[in-house]
């Protein structure tokens, strides 16, 4: 049986794992193929291509886009994305654009809690990637401010600390288009943090295919309702582990793996 991990991020967003390393563990861990999903970039895709030519591992051109409804984070995934689409490398270039400036006002924020932050430590980190509060957080626990990535997101930069800076988000329905656009396939991402189920028939009409229905935070029940969901609906049925290397320890790549004919009929359903 092959099996697939269809949500892996690298260091070109929050994740610490470079394509070569990547490759290596997902052969070990006996996959076939994986789908580089980093938020808001393809930066790196070509790269992990390359690297993956005449490995037993297929590199899926993936992206994980951050939208919101309301006041509701939604992540859409797009799968087999044309990650050299030139109207798709703008708008992320967009996008990324606004994370650099967000990352000025919460260092600003934290320096009025009285917290001296050098923006070039956090930018040091996320290196060529798209920055985030992942690398704020790491930058923090590199200079000492707290002892740990958790310690920063509960103390400074978690959703409702105190200098936390909503970043720019799409619309799910403008996320949808940018990766349809780009002739990939948006599936929506972790739906059980959607706490309004009723919304994801509205996503459909604005061209979302799939759901992500296997996720380490998806009980069994939730996966049976998910699964009843796509069945009703008609979406399609991805999965995978959200592995960000060693930032999340408890998350192991291909910890939530999917046959493989799931994800043929992902590459079926690309336009
Ligand atoms: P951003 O897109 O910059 O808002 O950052 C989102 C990233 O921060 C995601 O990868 C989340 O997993 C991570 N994150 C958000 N809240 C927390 C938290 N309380 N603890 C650890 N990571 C978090
Ligand atoms: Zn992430
Ligand atoms: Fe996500
Ligand atoms: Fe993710």
């Amino acid at each position: 049986m092959k099996y697939a991990d269809l949500h892996v991020h690298t260091l070109a967003s929050d994740g610490t794992y470079a394509p070569a390393q990547l490759i290596r563990e997902s052969i070990k861990r006996g996959l076939s193929a994986i789908a580089i999903v980093d938020h808001d970039t393809v930066g790196i895709i070509p790269q992990a291509i390359a690297e993956a030519k005449g490995e037993a591992l297929e590199i899926i051109a993936g992206v994980e886009l951050t939208a919101q409804y309301e006041n509701q984070e939604v992540h859409i995934l797009g799968y087999f994305v044309d990650y050299l689409n030139s109207t798709l490398l703008e708008k992320l270039k967009l996008v990324q654009q606004n994370r650099i400036e967000r990352v000025g006002k919460i260092i600003s924020n934290l320096k009025e809690l009285g917290v001296k932050l050098n923006p070039e430590t956090v930018f040091n980190i996320s290196g060529k990637g798209t920055v985030g509060r992942m690398h704020i957080a790491r930058a923090l626990v590199k200079e000492g401010h707290v002892n740990s990535v958790s310690e920063a997101f509960r103390k400074y930069i978690g959703d409702k600390s105190p200098a936390y800076v909503l970043g720019f988000r799409l619309f799910p329905k403008e996320a949808i288009k940018i990766i349809n656009d780009a002739g990939g396939v948006a599936v929506l991402a972790h739906p059980y943090i959607l706490h309004n189920d009723t919304l994801i028939s509205e996503f459909i009409k604005d061209g979302l295919q799939g759901i992500e229905v296997y996720y380490p935070e998806h009980s069994q029940s939730m996966i049976n309702f998910y699964l009843d969901l796509a069945k009703q609906l008609n979406l399609l049925v991805t999965g995978g582990s959200d592995f960000h290397g060693s930032v999340k320890p408890e998350i192991k790549l291909g910890m939530i793996k999917i046959p493989f004919e799931l994800v043929e009929k992902l590459r079926q359903a690309k336009k």
